[in-house]
């Protein structure tokens, strides 16, 4: 491995056009666009716990970046620059490092955002952290807290896919190799609905997005908001592929607490309905609206057939499901 100094400086260190400092002192130095507020997020993923210690390099890096853009996303933010907090274990070799760096990169300049510095240190265990600095103008950050009664809820993308992705790197299951690699692409690289939530500004009255379950996050918004909510579980839209996996008996448990999608679910007034949907397609991302914020503290959820489905609305929590 080469030193800490020659890693930053070849894997670490990239033009920054929105940056006037990058990489290289002790801090880099950039210009907040004159009026806007900022909105910051750090994301810490640690191995064997939030990733395997096998997985490709390339695609943890853009996972890494992704995570952290979706809760700019989730803010209605535009994502501006970012930092890498790296602790590298004996497994990481260079070819890991550079691997890792790239995906982190092109994920990070997709959408048009500077990596403007970090930490790079060794360890017993590979750990990640990623902080985001996003612009968003005063006032109309997309808040989990804005949910009325009456809202229709929203969700973009299909959610469970993810999550059956995770189960697929810890089961032997059945399927195609075209659905197998439909999975694991949304697990291991998600996409981040930055458009969406900068669509969605003056829109959504409240939104978050879904790395716990959608019933899970979207409970946070109903906690946050002093709300309940009423959810038909038929209009959740599930992929081609998902609709081939009916035979899974825990299919519908992917679908409503599967983690790791970085969808975004929201709430807005109906008549922002239509609104919604022009958005839904600038952003090129669909969305489909679910059910009703409603002004008790039940949460609902129905069948298809206008039956109650019980569910936990508890998603993952770190100190509980160890
Ligand atoms: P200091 O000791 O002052 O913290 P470092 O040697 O840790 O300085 O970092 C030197 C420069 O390299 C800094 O500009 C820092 O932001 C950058 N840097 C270090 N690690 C990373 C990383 N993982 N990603 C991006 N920049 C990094
Ligand atoms: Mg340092």
């Amino acid at each position: 491995m080469r030193s800490e100094f020659e890693l930053i400086r070849r894997h670490f260190t990239h033009p920054a056009p929105g940056t006037r400092l990058p990489v290289g002192d002790d801090c880099a130095l950039m210009s907040p666009s004159p009026g806007q507020e900022l909105a910051v997020s750090t994301d810490v993923l640690v191995a064997e716990r939030h990733f395997f210690g096998n997985t490709d390099p390339y695609r943890l890096g853009r996972k890494s970046a992704a995570v952290n853009l979706s809760d700019a996303a989730a803010m209605g933010a535009r994502p501006r620059w970012a930092t890498l907090g790296i602790t590298l274990s004996p497994a990481q070799d260079e070819p890991w490092v550079e691997a890792f760096a790239r995906g982190f990169h092109e994920e990070l300049q997709v959408h048009g955002t500077d990596w403007v510095g970090g930490d790079t240190t060794a360890g017993p265990v590979a750990m990640i952290a990623v902080t985001i600095l996003a612009e968003v103008p005063p006032g109309q950050a997309l808040l989990r807290s804005g949910a009325q009664p009456g809202d229709d809820i929203w969700v973009s993308g299909t959610p469970g896919d993810a999550g059956l992705g995770l189960k697929l790197l810890k089961e032997n299951l059945a399927m195609s190799e075209e659905d197998r690699r439909h999975f694991l692409d949304r697990l291991e690289t998600p996409t981040p609905r930055v458009m969406l939530g900068l669509a969605l500004r003056g829109l959504a009255h409240a939104a978050i997005d879904i790395s716990d379950g959608l019933l899970a996050d979207l409970g946070h918004i109903l906690d946050a908001s002093g709300t309940g909510a009423c959810l038909e579980f038929a209009r959740i839209p599930l992929s081609k592929a998902m609709v081939r996996q009916q035979s899974l008996a825990d299919w519908p448990l992917l679908v409503l607490s599967g983690g790791d999608d970085y969808e975004l679910c929201f709430t807005a007034a109906p008549a922002s309905a239509s609104a919604i949907q022009r958005a839904a397609a600038s952003a090129d991302v669909p969305v489909a609206r679910i059910g009703k914020v409603t002004d008790s503290s039940d949460r609902i959820l129905y069948d298809g057939d206008g039956w109650p489905m019980v569910m936990a609305w508890q998603g993952f929590d770190h100190f509980r499901n160890v």
